[in-house]
């Protein structure tokens, strides 16, 4: 590990101050950053530990939604009786990540901004265009069973490892963040993460220096909630395939589904057209298989990856008719 400086700020402008200089980065729970300066990914300079920022509370917004401090804790969010009750899917993609230790640690904004679990970006001896930018791709040839099917480049295939993001995004959140000229802006989740094209080693849209202060969740949607996801292990394992989905149904016609797939992309994956075709759908088996293949429809794949598309077509329609059904 090299050699860095600390400073731990108690409020935003001091540690936006502190984050000015090069080589500085946020630290939260540290659960991600420091496994990555222990084997030489990641090299900051200058840790701003921001755990002290009054940024831990869970508060109601005027139009019914909740906004999230950026340090409230995945377990503390997972646990909220307003998440529970309004906004299932949040509480059990949280549920789904990591473990109960790792879950007392780890942040809100942390979560969002953790980094991909491509086993050769922590592979120094490796080539891996994220890491050390034009080295190549070592995934497109090598070990690609947990890579993307979806949104990938040439450049790299690595997916967005976060449970709570796919469900954020299903739940059409906005990120609220502080930019190192002092100002407030807000972002859709949607613009937050990007897809890796050329410049994979940019995870996100954020500009150098801003801090992520909230996540604010719009007044809950009507339907049922609900996160699925297919692992190779029942616990501590990152998602194969994940599905966020809320379906609003009646009649026998679904009036609106809203959906994120987890473990197929550079970000949480949000299937617009799949969204639109089902809008006034029938509620049967038929709507949620064409709707499935509807979302995979662009899907690539790689050598060792292929069961991801029959695995996500045939998560997404099961979940859909569950929901829609009250199955
Ligand atoms: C063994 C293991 C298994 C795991 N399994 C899962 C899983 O199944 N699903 C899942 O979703 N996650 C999983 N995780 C990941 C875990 O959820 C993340 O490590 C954690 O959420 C990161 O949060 P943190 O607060 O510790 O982030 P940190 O490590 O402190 O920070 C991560 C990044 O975010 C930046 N950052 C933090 N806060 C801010 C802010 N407010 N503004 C701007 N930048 C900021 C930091 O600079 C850093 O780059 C697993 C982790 C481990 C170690
Ligand atoms: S998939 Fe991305 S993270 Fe993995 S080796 Fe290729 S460039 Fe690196």
């Amino acid at each position: 590990m090299r050699a860095f400086t600390y400073e731990r700020p108690d409020n935003v402008a001091a540690a936006m101050q502190a984050a000015i200089q090069p080589g500085a980065s946020f630290i939260a729970g540290g659960t991600n950053l420091l496994d990555l300066m222990k084997i030489d990914v990641e090299q900051p300079t200058h840790l701003v530990d921001i755990s002290r920022l009054p940024l831990r509370e869970v508060t109601e917004t005027p139009d019914g939604g909740l906004r999230i401090g950026a340090l409230v804790s995945n377990t503390d969010l997972a646990a909220d009786q307003r998440v529970r009750q309004r906004y299932p899917v949040l509480a059990m993609a949280l549920l789904n990540g990591a473990s109960g230790q790792l879950r007392n640690q780890a942040t809100t904004a942390g979560n969002l901004l953790q980094r991909t679990r491509c086993p050769y970006f922590y592979d120094v001896a490796m080539p891996c265009n994220k890491r050390q930018p034009g080295s190549g791709c070592s995934a497109l040839t090598g070990f690609n069973r947990m890579h993307a099917i979806l949104g990938a480049s040439q450049a790299c295939i690595a997916v967005h490892p976060s449970d709570m993001a796919v469900a954020m995004a299903a739940l059409h959140a906005e990120i609220e963040l502080q930019t190192p000229a002092g100002l407030s802006r807000k972002m859709p989740i949607a613009e937050l993460h990007r897809l890796p094209g050329q410049n994979p080693e940019r995870d996100t849209t954020l500009a150098r220096g801003e801090l992520i202060t909230a996540v604010i969740l719009p007044p809950p949607p009507a339907g049922r909630q609900t996160y699925r996801k297919v692992r190779d292990r029942a616990s501590f394992a990152f998602a194969l395939v994940s599905v966020a989905a809320i379906v609003d149904a009646g009649g026998g016609k679904i009036r609106d589904a809203r959906l994120a797939l987890g473990g197929v992309a550079h970000k949480p994956w949000v299937p617009k057209e799949a969204e639109r075709e089902l809008a006034g759908a029938p509620a049967e088996a038929g709507s949620y298989e064409a709707a499935a293949r509807s979302a995979l429809r662009e899907a690539q794949t790689y050598t060792h990856n292929e069961f991801k598309v029959p695995l996500a077509e045939r998560l997404l329609a099961r979940t859909l008719g569950e929901l829609a059904t009250g199955g």
